[in-house]
């Protein structure tokens, strides 16, 4: 019990650090300066009034000086990735433990910023892709989470050449297609197919919801990345 609420904490100190990424890495500013600063009249957050979960409840989600209202993903970030460190605890042995929780976290983290910016960070793309590669060796199984790479790489390839034979358009962008890759690394042969296919699923659902609210258009984007990286975390949970 006392160990399980130590990786809650844990997971809300490394969301607090998410939330950073989420926000700066878009942006292209450092990640070390300048300090937490509130994103509306850009005073510095002491430390004190940037306890993850804690501070915005006691603010009550508004800025202590302008009293804007601090965006609630910020809290919601942090909590979640509190419960997913605590998920892996509960849920996973040995080295799983501590590879779930942050990789997990750092493709949600992929997730939000696909989803509000449609690109996927090549510096964060390479953390997730060394941190990866550490938790197949650490598996003792490499050649399984090759296999997943190569699977995962040449299936969409496949699929790449066919709809540009057959549409003449580029159905998704590069960013994609090197994340596919590291989950393959990640979730080994089958599971990266699963995500494809329902990540697709997700992606086809989400496309049509979206044209009956705002209407057809054929060059509506799509942030096929958060689709892939949530799906990812579901397929990776679930014992097959
Ligand atoms: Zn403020």
């Amino acid at each position: 019990m006392f160990i399980g609420f130590f990786y809650f904490l844990a997971g809300l100190i490394f969301g607090s650090f998410l939330n950073v990424l989420v926000y700066r890495i878009p942006k292209s500013i450092s990640i070390i300066f300048p300090r937490s600063h509130c994103t509306s009249c850009k005073k510095n957050i002491p430390p004190y009034n940037n306890i993850p979960l804690v501070s915005f409840l006691m603010l009550k989600g508004k800025c202590k000086y302008c009293k804007n209202k601090i965006s609630i993903q910020y809290p919601l970030i942090e909590l979640i990735t509190g419960l997913l460190f605590v998920f892996s605890y509960n849920y996973f042995c040995f080295y799983e433990v501590y590879f779930f929780g942050i990789i997990s976290s750092l493709l949600l983290c992929i997730a939000i910023i696909d989803f509000k910016h449609y690109i996927i960070p090549i510096k964060l793309f390479f953390t997730i892709l060394f941190i990866t590669l550490i938790n197949a060796i650490f598996s003792q199984n490499l050649l399984h989470h090759v296999y997943g790479m190569l699977i995962g790489f040449s299936y969409l390839t496949f699929i790449l050449i066919l709809t540009w034979f057959i549409i003449k358009k580029q159905p998704m962008g590069f960013g994609d297609i090197l994340l596919i890759t590291t989950l393959g690394l990640w979730l080994g042969p089958l599971k990266i197919l699963l995500t494809i296919f329902f990540s697709s699923l997700l992606g086809i659902l989400y496309w049509g919801l979206i044209s009956l609210k705002d209407g057809y258009n054929k060059n509506r984007k799509l942030p096929f990345g958060s689709f892939l990286t949530i799906t990812s975390i579901i397929i990776y949970i679930i014992k097959i």
